[in-house]
C-alpha cells in the first residue's frame, strides 16, 4: 500500500473526464498499476442469482418490490447445490450468492443454512453474500456459517443523491453503517456504485472514489445505469457511449487509487459493448462473475433491459468468458480463490503476489 499516493477530488473529477487519447493513456496506465500490484489475473465468481423477491422499492431497479409484472422465484437448496458442483467442478474458487434484498427469519434463516450445506460440502470455496442490509447478529451468522465475503452495494456516496434514487424508507447511512458492521465482522467486504445515474455529477463519482477508499474497501463492483422498462426512472436521457466512457474511466482511476483491490469487470458493461467486460479487464479489473443461475430463472432476474447471457448455459458462460479473459492476454484463474490482497495484508496474511 505504500505507492499509493493522495489524488485530490479535483484530479479525479479530471481523469473521468477524459476521452479518446486521454483516456486510452489513463486505462493502460490503470493495467500496467493491475499487473504490478496483482497479477495478470483474472479470478472467477460463479454468480447465483437465487432470489428475485425483494422488499425494497430502488427507483431504478427492475425487480423492486411493486413491479407486479416480475414473475417471482426462489430456487431450492438442491437447485443452489447444483450451481456450486458446477462451479467446482469448472475451477471457480468462489460463489457469489445474490437476492433481493429481505429481513425476514424465514429468508435469513434460509441463507444461513444454505452457507452452511455449501461450507460442509466444499469447505474450500469462498462465499460472497450479497442480500443487502442486514443487522448486526443475522450478519455475524452468516460469517459463522461459512461466508466470507460481502457484497453491498451503495450506488452513490452523496446521501442527497441517494435520496432521489430511492423511496424514503431507504436511509444512506444506515447502508453505511452496514457496510462498517460487516468490516468490523470479519468479512472481506465489497462495495459498489451504479455510473451515468439520473441526477449524477462527475464530482459525485469522484466521491465515489474517495469514499470508497476512505472505507479502505476490498472489492468493487460498479457499473453503468442500465435502464428498465418498468421502473420509475425510465424516461430518463440515457448516453450510451457517455456511460460506457464513465464507466472505464471509473474502473482505471479506482485501480490508480487501491492498486492491491479486486476490481470485477461487470457484465452490466456487456450491455453497452459487445467487448465490455474485455475493456474493463483493459482498464484495470481483474475479477469477472460468470452467471451460474439455471437458465429458467434468468430472465426473471430483470435489474436492467437487454441482460447479456440470459439464454447462455452455464457451460456456455464458463467457455465464453474464458475465451475472451484469454482474448485480452491475461490469465484465467482457474480453481484460485482470489482473495483480496487488500484485505489479507490488513490481516497480516502472507503475500506471494503483490508487488506494491
Ligand atoms: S436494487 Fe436491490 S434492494 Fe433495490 S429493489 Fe433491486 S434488488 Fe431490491
Amino acid at each position: 500500500m505504500e505507492k499509493e499516493t493522495f489524488i485530490s477530488k479535483k484530479s479525479i473529477e479530471e481523469m473521468l473526464s477524459l476521452s479518446g487519447p486521454g483516456a486510452r493513456d489513463l486505462r493502460e496506465k490503470a493495467a500496467r498499476v493491475r499487473d504490478e500490484c496483482v497479477g495478470r489475473k483474472v479470478y472467477f465468481r460463479g454468480l447465483i442469482e437465487f432470489s428475485n423477491i425483494c422488499s425494497n422499492d430502488c427507483f431504478y431497479c427492475g425487480i423492486r418490490s411493486s413491479n407486479s409484472k416480475t414473475e417471482r422465484y426462489t430456487m431450492t437448496p438442491g437447485e443452489i447445490m447444483e450451481c456450486v458442483r458446477f462451479c467446482d467442478e469448472s475451477g471457480y474458487g468462489s460463489v457469489v450468492l445474490q437476492s433481493g434484498e429481505r429481513r425476514d427469519g424465514e429468508f435469513t434463516g434460509f441463507v444461513t443454512e444454505t452457507v452452511s450445506a455449501i461450507k460442509s460440502e466444499f469447505p474450500e470455496m469462498r462465499i460472497t453474500l450479497s442480500v443487502g442490509e442486514q443487522d448486526r447478529e443475522t450478519l455475524r451468522r452468516f460469517y459463522q456459517a461459512g461466508a466470507e465475503r460481502y457484497l453491498l452495494r451503495i450506488e452513490t456516496s452523496n446521501s442527497s443523491h441517494y435520496r432521489k434514487l430511492h423511496p424514503e424508507k431507504m436511509v444512506f447511512e444506515n447502508r453505511r453503517n452496514c457496510l462498517e458492521t460487516l468490516r468490523r465482522i470479519g468479512f472481506q467486504v465489497g462495495t459498489g456504485v451504479m455510473i451515468a445515474s439520473p441526477y449524477q455529477e462527475i464530482a459525485d463519482l469522484a466521491g465515489d472514489l474517495l469514499f470508497m477508499k476512505a472505507i479502505d474497501i476490498d472489492m468493487v463492483g460498479m457499473g453503468p445505469y442500465l435502464p428498465q422498462k418498468d421502473n420509475t426512472l425510465k424516461d430518463w436521457s440515457y448516453d450510451p457511449q457517455e456511460a460506457l466512457r464513465l464507466s472505464l474511466n471509473m474502473i482505471a482511476v479506482l485501480r490508480i487509487m487501491m492498486p492491491d483491490i479486486n476490481i470485477a469487470a461487470t457484465s452490466a458493461l456487456q450491455v453497452l459493448d459487445e467487448n465490455g467486460r474485455e475493456k474493463a479487464i483493459a482498464s484495470g479489473a481483474n475479477i469477472v462473475m460468470p452467471n451460474v443461475t439455471p437458465l429458467k430463472y434468468r430472465q426473471a432476474y430483470s435489474l436492467y433491459d437487454n441482460r447479456p447471457c440470459v439464454l447462455d448455459t452455464p457451460y456456455g458462460c464458463y467457455n465464453c468468458i474464458t475465451q475472451r479473459i484469454e482474448g485480452t492476454g491475461l490469465l484465467p484463474a482457474k480453481g484460485e480463490k482470489g482473495d483480496s490482497l487488500r484485505f489479507l495484508k490488513r490481516k497480516g496474511k502472507r503475500i506471494d503476489v503483490c508487488n506494491c
